[in-house]
């Protein structure tokens, strides 16, 4: 059976796990300090804050950019649920706009339409870890005092117009997700990396119930230190035992991206010119991590869509739907009901993520392609 994916966890991991484990710190506090600084420095941030995962970063971001009832927030509907239920916390309202097709990002010529005087955000998605258009979007909300929240959930060690995602040249608040799906994964776990220092304290405060002094100050103190609680927070920490794996996990990344690349090109080849398989190319101006290896069955609908993907599970194949489009779920409907963004149904529709991970074997990408080319249905 070929999986989906598959995290690459190995000795080193392991041995900074037990390491973590015997020093008695297990839950937020060197080891994420240590990590946050790590991954700063490797995506070119003054500062990053580890969080429980990328739906508490994104929700962190939101109220950190004071975001509340009656407010409006900017979203794409073609995105896992979690880019825009942290909307919905906050008591905000989600709009949605449809996506560009060719690149399933946002589409940057929407944009000013959906704007309105209740504006205060835009969540834009890095979606499969091909950064979206960033300088056109941009352009989009100038002036028009909407924050621009980058959700990076699936993008780590993307580059976007030779900068990395997260150093925040086009948004203050980019947050990454450490889940096992992800391009590196502490488990769960997520970052939050901003420009500013006052938001950096802020976000501190609010993963850690608006506790004025964390546990590792008051741990070093010579003196009896007694907290305040100044502001509400969550509690939305990251464990030392996460950040010990995300630590290890940064060490590979070169590693595991160039297998990726090397994963995604492979496939690229044998599938080109397969009839009506449509194959998604790395942007003119972007690195891509290759988080997820779509193609897309075109005009197949979901119908042949799921035929396909019970063919190539009988050959012990697996592989996942596209990208969702969340305003078709329940819980949108039930709030907004039914609302219509073609370009993301359709693309929901017609999406299939192949395996790709890094221990996949060249042998099993061979029999990827010879099963997908078999089975595509005829356009
Ligand atoms: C995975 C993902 C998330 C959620 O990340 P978690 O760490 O699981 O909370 C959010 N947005 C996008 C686009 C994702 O792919």
């Amino acid at each position: 059976m070929i999986p989906v994916a598959k995290p690459e966890l190995g000795e080193e991991e392991i041995a900074l796990v037990a390491e973590t484990i015997r020093s008695g710190w297990i839950t937020q506090g060197p080891r994420v300090a240590e990590f946050e600084k790590a991954f700063a420095g490797r995506v070119g941030a003054a500062h990053a804050v580890a969080v429980s995962n990328c739906t508490t970063a994104l929700h962190l971001a939101l109220v950190a950019s004071g975001i509340g009832p009656g407010d409006e927030v900017i979203a794409p509907p073609h995105s896992f649920i979690a880019t825009a239920n942290p909307i919905l916390y906050c008591g905000a309202r989600p709009v949605f706009v449809d996506i560009d097709p060719e690149t399933l990002n946002m589409d940057p010529r929407l944009i000013p339409a959906a704007i309105t005087g209740r504006t205060k955000a835009i969540i834009v998605v890095d979606q499969v870890g091909r950064p979206a258009d960033m300088a056109a979007i941009s352009a989009a909300v100038r002036g028009r005092g909407v924050t621009i929240i980058e959700d990076a959930a699936c993008a780590t060690g993307s580059v976007y117009r030779g900068k990395p995602v997260g150093d925040n040249t086009y948004s203050p608040l980019v947050c990454f997700s450490f889940h096992p799906r992800k391009v590196i994964s502490t488990g769960d776990g997520g970052m939050i990396t901003t420009p500013d220092a006052d938001l950096a304290a802020r976000l501190r405060l609010l993963r850690q119930q608006g506790m004025s002094v964390n546990d590792l100050e008051r741990h070093q103190s010579k003196t009896v230190v007694s907290e305040i609680y100044p502001i509400l927070g969550y509690n939305y920490r990251l464990t030392d035992v996460q950040a010990a794996i995300g630590l290890c996990q940064l060490r590979r990344l070169d590693a595991i991206l160039a297998r990726r690349r090397a994963i995604a090109a492979h496939y690229d080849r044998m599938l080109a010119g397969t009839p009506g398989v449509r194959l998604f190319a790395e942007p003119a101006d972007c690195r891509w991590n290759q988080q997820t290896y779509l193609i897309r069955l075109e005009g197949s609908g979901a119908a042949r869509r799921d035929t396909f993907m019970q063919r190539l599970l009988e050959e012990g194949i697996a592989t996942r739907r596209g990208i969702m489009s969340i305003h078709r779920e329940a819980s949108y409907v039930e709030r907004f009901g039914p609302q219509s963004f073609p370009q993301s149904e359709r693309a929901s529709d017609e999406c299939v993520c192949l395996p790709l991970y890094t221990q996949m074997a060249d042998a099993d990408i061979d029999r990827v392609s010879a099963a997908v080319r078999r089975h595509a249905p005829r356009p």
